[in-house]
């Protein structure tokens, strides 16, 4: 189909995000290698060799919905993605943000932002800005009337298991019943009446997620993290609002490694990946069958894969250095594969 369809070049956004070099990469002189001249194309300049064996750099170029350069601010990334999906779970659907990337290209700075008050242009993220925008919402008149109730959820998915983010990294067991209705039994969901409290939860939250015995700290880059905002209408779903910083597409450097734990985690991280990227090309494509047993992370979310007013966008972090153009250039195609019909 063409890209004038208005359903489906609607329901999916692919988009990519540059940060800037980071302190480390400037002193080591590092080479921008990424470029973005204009709203929806990147050009990547990958390093080659020529046969004398002199250097030079070989341009790729991208298309996606719509590409950030390392000026863009968490609020203008939040307008063009996730702020157009807030409406979808007031109309009874669902929603689902994805950051997408390599550990350290920004997936929870853009997803999560910096509260800690310790830089000085800490700035809210996606989580807090949708929960912002869902709370306007509710005080609209025409929505105030619908008895709708927000509710927060926020767990962690590792190595196939789910743990509660806002109840002590509980560990949940995930149920399907035989009418394929998806279940994280004893999922916490905390009722909100303010962004405050959403951002106190956020909060609690993170700070659950990179602490604790079940895993070390740097784990956290080897699980994927789902908010979620739920609105209720007499206890019934109404609508849900999925915000997920998934793990760290990189791939395992070693492939000969020992560590058999280490092996297995990331099989599974790429499992979950491919996973994700076939049930959005599912919806893209309208298709019957959504791959959604493919993992835990697609089996949870199975919600956000199937029914006319599902949405789903796409932002892929980007590192710009010279170092990480190797994984630049896989996230590129990911993010190119997901649209792809
Ligand atoms: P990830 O979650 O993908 O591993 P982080 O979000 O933790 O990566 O980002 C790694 C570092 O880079 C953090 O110190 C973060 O503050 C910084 N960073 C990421 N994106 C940006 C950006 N767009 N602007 C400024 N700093 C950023
Ligand atoms: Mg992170």
């Amino acid at each position: 189909m063409s890209l004038s369809d208005p359903v489906k070049s609607q329901r999916i956004c692919v988009c990519v995000r540059k940060r800037p070099l980071n302190r480390k990469e400037i002193v080591k002189k590092e080479l921008d290698v990424v470029t973005i001249p204009g709203k929806g194309v990147l050009l990547l300049h990958e390093p080659k060799q020529k046969v004398d064996l002199t250097k030079y750099l070989e341009n790729q170029t991208f298309h996606f919905d719509y590409s950030f350069d390392e000026d863009s601010t968490n609020d203008l990334v939040y307008r063009f993605t996730a702020k157009p999906l807030v409406k979808t779970i007031f109309e009874g659907g669902m929603a689902t943000c994805f950051a997408y990337g390599q550990t350290g290209s920004g997936k929870t700075h853009t997803m999560g932002g910096d509260f800690s008050g310790r830089t000085q242009n800490s700035s809210k993220g996606i989580y807090a800005l949708a929960a912002l925008d869902v709370f306007t919402l509710l005080k609209q008149k025409h929505y105030a009337d619908m008895g709708l109730c927000p509710y927060v959820a926020f767990f962690e998915i590792y190595n196939s298991k789910v743990f509660d983010l806002l109840n002590k990294k509980a560990k949940l067991r995930v149920m399907e019943d035989d009418k394929q209705q998806v279940n994280v039994v004893g999922l916490r969901e905390v009722s909100v009446s303010s962004v405050e409290d959403v951002i106190k939860l956020i909060e609690k939250g993170s700070a659950c997620r990179t602490s604790g015995q079940t895993f070390a700290n740097a784990s956290s880059s080897r699980s994927h993290a789902v908010l979620q905002v739920i609105l209720r209408r007499q206890n019934f779903l109404f609508g849900k609002f999925s915000l997920v910083d998934l793990a760290g597409n990189e791939r395992g450097t070693d492939v000969s490694s020992n560590d058999r734990h280490t092996t297995m985690e990331t099989a599974e991280i790429n499992r979950s990946l491919l996973a994700l990227k076939e049930c959005i090309r599912s919806l893209g494509q309208n298709s019957e069958h959504i791959p959604f047993r493919m993992s835990k992370l697609t089996q949870v979310l199975r919600d956000s894969f199937i029914g006319e007013n599902s949405k789903t966008c796409m932002i892929a972090m980007i590192s710009p250095g010279m170092s990480s153009c190797e994984y630049t250039l896989n996230t590129l195609r990911y993010a190119n594969r997901v649209k792809e019909l």
